[in-house]
């Protein structure tokens, strides 16, 4: 645990168990009792046909623990709680989880049922989020907000004012000034009184990747001068009265409490402004931000870290609010954030198996054959000096020479071979003999490239875009030491398609020796963990590698102490052909009519309609579900 820093990223849900399995502590319901769950128990059950229950899914696999995600939500809203009570102040917290973060259907759903005591609502960042946002509403929470963010045309405006008349609690948050005539013309148009928002360019700037678009030139929000005139412009129409939120987002992953107290303190002075100038403000919506310890460290100091936890941000954004409408004497809002890294980054862990894996390293001299000595010895002239003075230098036991020969002596032979002066056999002596040198003198690159089941670009497409870490381990065979180092490769034929930086600043991560059929003959499974946020959302279908087969895990009595509500197969390769306009059903009956003409038989046209059927990533023989009926599933 220690070697991979669980302790640090992975409290209080993810250990070590005495079986050296990763070990899901869920917090599910109080009635069950809080035994932990085997993530190994939970891929054989999801993965291999043969175990008892086995459901016979493909990896990559999504594990989602719906238990976790209401145990971040009343862990937030708790912490709120507590910072509100213990500064006796004068409102309360009604978060609302921005959908962006993770569109899937069971999670908005989740926390909209977890967040009805709290009256959790959502924000919405674009016309089809705010139909889903929505769609997901229902009478009971109709006093949670609906925050209506993203650049808006008059459909998403209309629709964001309709919404108030279904009981929902809408709130039009004016991303530029322009959008504010749109809105007063269609809410007078549809005879519907709006609340409106604002959301303020703060001065306050969040120096890490992701304040880039924070301070005055930003990319988002209104300026001073634009907030009043927008404030100047309602008191003309007679609407200041629907001015009640004041929005800001300075960046997720906020590093400090002291930026972070910086930045709401700065917002409060805003809204205790538009206070003053008459405007009926309820609401401080304090935006995203809220950041996770990706690499454990608590530090602070990178993307990658946040030196505070959630008691610390709620208090700190409590107690800036409380100061500055203290001192202005008004009265205490209602305290709103978007937190949605720090919901929903813990609850799903993404499951990938390495398939193979190979060493840079030349092959040796011995598999060159007795011949490798007159093989060099055939070199041209400079090599062949090259190679003898390496020889005498090795003699004297003078290595830094010996390193020297051996780098001149690789070049010069590459520059041959380019030429075509050197035959295959001669440059793989010359390869095997710098290996040589290199492993006496300790420095050959003793780094594995281990092939995983996976597609980086849609799976962890933050890592590629903007060089996010996420942790990443076996998720088994913890009680034994790694004796590798390796780098990933995924399955795309992209050179960016590796992952070769992990948490800690380590370039490679401590591996078990990978034999034939994983490590012990049962496969080599490892997982990213904290990629509940964005990295569905964003990823990409690159090589046509479409998204991972999915099961949602609660915890349940029984032997192995939880239960598969839900199991989702990845999509097919027709799925993601069809995802990019092709016809899968034309494409197949054009395929399969071309193997008639050939005369190939219907052996051909099966396996077509089984490559259509299955998905893209590799199907693994050991857990290979038994296919002769897989051609009856088939769309193509
Ligand atoms: N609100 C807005 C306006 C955002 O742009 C974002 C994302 O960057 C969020 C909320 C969510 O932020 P986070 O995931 O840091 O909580």
């Amino acid at each position: 645990a220690a070697l991979y820093r669980i302790d640090g990223w992975g409290a209080p849900y993810f250990c070590v168990n005495a079986a050296g399995d990763i070990a899901v502590r869920s917090y599910g319901a109080a009635t069950v009792s809080h035994q932990e769950i085997d993530l190994m128990k939970v891929v054989k059950k999801a993965s291999d046909p043969k175990a008892a229950g086995g459901l016979g899914l493909r990896l990559p696999l999504l594990v989602r623990f719906p238990d976790i995600l209401k145990h971040r939500l009343e862990s937030l809203h708790a912490a709120f709680d507590f910072a509100i009570r213990s500064n006796s102040y004068g409102a309360c917290y009604q978060g609302v989880y921005p959908v962006k973060c993770n569109q899937d259907r069971y999670i908005v759903e989740d926390i909209m049922e977890f967040g009805l005591p709290f009256d959790f609502g959502l924000e919405a960042g674009s016309k089809a989020e705010l139909l889903l946002a929505m769609s997901c509403l229902t009478r009971a929470s109709r006093k949670a907000l609906l925050i209506c963010n993203g650049f808006k045309d008059e459909e998403y405006i209309a629709l964001a004012v309709v919404a108030r008349r279904m009981d929902m609690n809408t709130v039009i948050v004016l991303e530029q000034a322009e959008e504010l005539d749109t809105v007063v013309e269609t809410s007078q148009r549809l005879g519907i009184r709006p609340v409106i928002g604002l959301r303020a360019k703060l001065r306050t700037k969040h120096s890490g990747h992701f304040g880039a678009t924070s301070g005055e030139k930003g990319k988002f929000g209104l300026t001073t001068a634009q907030i009043l005139s927008v404030a100047q412009k309602l008191q003309r129409l007679q609407m200041l009265d629907c001015l009640q939120l004041l929005h800001f987002h300075i960046g997720s992953q906020i590093p400090s409490t002291a930026l972070l107290s910086d930045g709401v303190g700065e917002a409060a002075q805003i809204y205790c402004e538009l206070a003053r100038l008459g405007a009926a403000m309820r609401v401080i919506d304090v935006g995203g931000g809220l950041g996770i310890d990706y690499d454990g460290s608590r530090s602070g100091g990178s993307d990658m870290s946040v030196g505070y936890g959630l008691h610390d941000y709620a208090s700190a954004v409590v107690r800036a609010v409380m100061f500055a409408c203290d001192r202005k004497h008004v009265r205490h809002p209602i305290i709103c954030s978007e937190s949605g890294r720090a919901l929903v980054s813990h609850h799903s862990v993404l499951i990938f198996e390495a398939v193979s894996s190979t060493t840079t390293k030349a092959e040796p001299l011995s598999s060159i054959g007795p011949n490798f000595a007159s093989l060099l010895e055939e070199l041209a002239d400079d090599a062949r000096s090259d190679y003898h003075n390496l020889r005498a230098a090795a003699y004297l036991g003078e290595y830094e020479t010996c390193a020297l020969y051996a780098d001149q002596l690789k070049r010069t032979s590459i520059d041959h071979f380019k030429d075509g002066m050197l035959g295959l056999e001669h440059l793989a002596a010359v390869d095997g003999l710098c290996e040589l040198v290199a492993q006496e003198l300790g420095v050959a690159d003793p780094v594995k490239t281990y092939h995983v089941n996976l597609s980086i670009f849609t799976s962890m497409p933050d890592f590629w875009a903007i060089g996010q870490l996420f942790p990443i381990i076996p998720i088994h065979h913890l009680d034994q030491r790694p004796g590798v180092k390796g780098i990933l490769s995924d399955l795309t034929c992209d050179s960016d398609g590796k992952v070769d930086r992990f948490i800690g600043g380590q370039s490679s991560l401590p591996l078990h020796e990978l034999g034939r059929g994983g490590v012990g003959g049962g496969g080599y499974y490892l997982g990213m963990f904290l990629g509940g946020a964005y990295q569905e959302a964003l990823g990409g279908l690159h090589n046509l590698f479409g998204g991972p087969s999915v099961v949602r895990v609660s915890q349940s009595e029984g032997p192995h102490g939880f239960a598969v509500t839900l199991a989702a197969p990845g999509p097919s390769c027709a799925d993601v052909l069809r995802a990019m306009q092709h016809e899968p059903e034309v494409m197949f009956e054009s395929l399969k009519h071309r193997a008639e003409e050939c005369s190939a038989g219907d052996a051909v046209s099966c396996a077509v309609a089984r490559a259509f059927d299955s998905m893209p990533y590799l199907v693994h023989s050991r857990a290979d579900p038994v296919c002769a009926s897989d051609g009856d599933r088939t769309d193509g």
